[in-house]
């Protein structure tokens, strides 16, 4: 590919495409309003699944199952190419109750996804997942062992190092404000650091997306959904797995770090955190382990991630503008999916075959 590509965007879409581009010989321009990697990818939990995958529908599945398959060597040749271990980890997900048993079941095993029922009694003897100084017994939990996790500033990180070397060109503090057209094609991209020509422009600006593509946004449904996250810090992890009951979920790294998320409010593009949900996220995991109480919060922050109806993200080539695409929308689980969604994108531009139907995720322009 002989092309020159504009990418606007340096999140982990932005930068997956990217990568996916540069190994196909595209010369790739990556515009970015701030820092790399530094909005709802940089916030997230890093972790590689839906919550509670049955909730979902195919076009999540298939995307999601699809992307994480790519996980281990993706991962393995950015920390070769980067130095940088972006500790991907198969920790396994625990749900506590409540959630609907037979559902979950049927939901498994009919895609051949392990999944077990667990009685954890909270004794170290036993060889459970949460040690007896930390938990209160639940009756019957759902495991599911193959799920795994990402640290997420380790892998932006990576990735954008991986960028650079392949010869990507990153241009930060570059906010784009206008996109030029003229006989169906973008002409060029207008930005605070002047006016770039592409043959190809992409729109991977996550909850911002809709605002760049101003008219030609046509009805794209994408919207900020502000998440809060806590962190504290302990010497060695409480819990080996993430742990998940109803939206809370508790996500232990390797180091002994522990994310408590999240939360989904539609408050515009207002990242501030709030001390309400502070306390309440706070309240929420102490009742799964009481150790918290006697920890203190080591950090809380908040990000805007790019909600789409459904949760379906919108990987397409624009309706009336031919060289105008979006990897956009991925909304709660767009760390799991960037590597699939790279590779959707790419191929549509390129007129390579897709692994699976993607028609679901060019509807969003709503336009019939
Ligand atoms: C609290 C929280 C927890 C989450 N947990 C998980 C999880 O466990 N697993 C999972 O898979 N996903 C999770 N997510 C969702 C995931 O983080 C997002 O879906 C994903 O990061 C979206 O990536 P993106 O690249 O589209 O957006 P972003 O990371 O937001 O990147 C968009 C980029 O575009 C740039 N930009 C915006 N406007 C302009 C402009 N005018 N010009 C140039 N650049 C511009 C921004 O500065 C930004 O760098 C979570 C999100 C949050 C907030």
């Amino acid at each position: 590919m002989k092309q020159d590509v504009i990418v606007i965007g340096a999140g982990i879409i932005g930068l997956a495409t990217a990568e996916r581009l540069l190994l196909q010989g595209a010369k790739v321009t990556i515009l970015e309003r701030n820092k790399a990697g530094q909005e709802s990818s940089w916030a997230g939990g890093g972790i590689l699944s839906p919550l509670c995958p049955w909730d979902y529908s195919d076009a999540v599945t298939r995307l999601t199952s699809h992307s994480v398959k790519q996980f281990p060597a993706w991962i393995s040749a950015l920390h070769q190419a980067s130095g940088i271990d972006p500790e991907y980890e198969i920790s396994g997900m625990l749900i506590l109750p409540s959630y609907d048993v037979e559902t979950a079941q049927k939901w498994c095993s009919k895609r051949e996804i392990k999944i077990e029922e667990r009685e954890i009694l909270c004794t170290p003897a036993m060889g459970n997942n949460i040690e007896i100084h930390t938990c209160k017994t639940f009756d019957r939990t759902l495991f599911l062992p193959d799920i795994a996790q990402v640290r997420n500033p380790r892998l932006l990180r990576a990735l954008l190092n991986r960028v650079a070397q392949l010869g990507g060109k990153i241009i930060e503090g570059c906010a784009v404000n206008g996109l030029e057209t003229a006989h169906q094609q973008i002409q060029s991209v207008t930005s605070s650091c002047g006016k770039f020509i592409a043959d190809y422009t992409i729109v991977s600006a996550g909850a911002w997306s809709k605002e760049i593509l101003g008219k030609h946004a046509l009805k794209l449904d994408i919207k900020p959904i502000r998440g809060q996250m806590l962190l504290f810090k302990f010497d060695t992890p409480p819990v080996r797995s993430i742990l998940v009951k109803n939206d809370l979920y508790i996500i232990p790294r390797r180091d002994g770090h522990l994310l408590i998320g999240s939360t989904l409010e539609d408050v515009g593009f207002d990242k501030q955190t709030t001390t309400s949900v502070r306390d309440n996220l706070l309240m929420r995991a102490q009742a799964i382990l009481p150790i918290l109480h006697k920890i203190p919060i080591k950090q809380h922050w908040a990000g805007l991630r790019p909600a789409s109806p459904d949760n379906i993200p919108i990987i397409a080539r624009h309706p009336l503008i031919n060289n105008l695409f979006i990897n956009s929308g991925h909304f709660r689980y767009g760390v799991t999916m960037a590597p699939a969604s790279a590779e959707i994108l790419v191929n549509e531009i390129m007129s390579i075959p897709q692994p699976f139907d993607t028609t679901p995720y060019q509807m969003g322009w709503n336009i019939d």
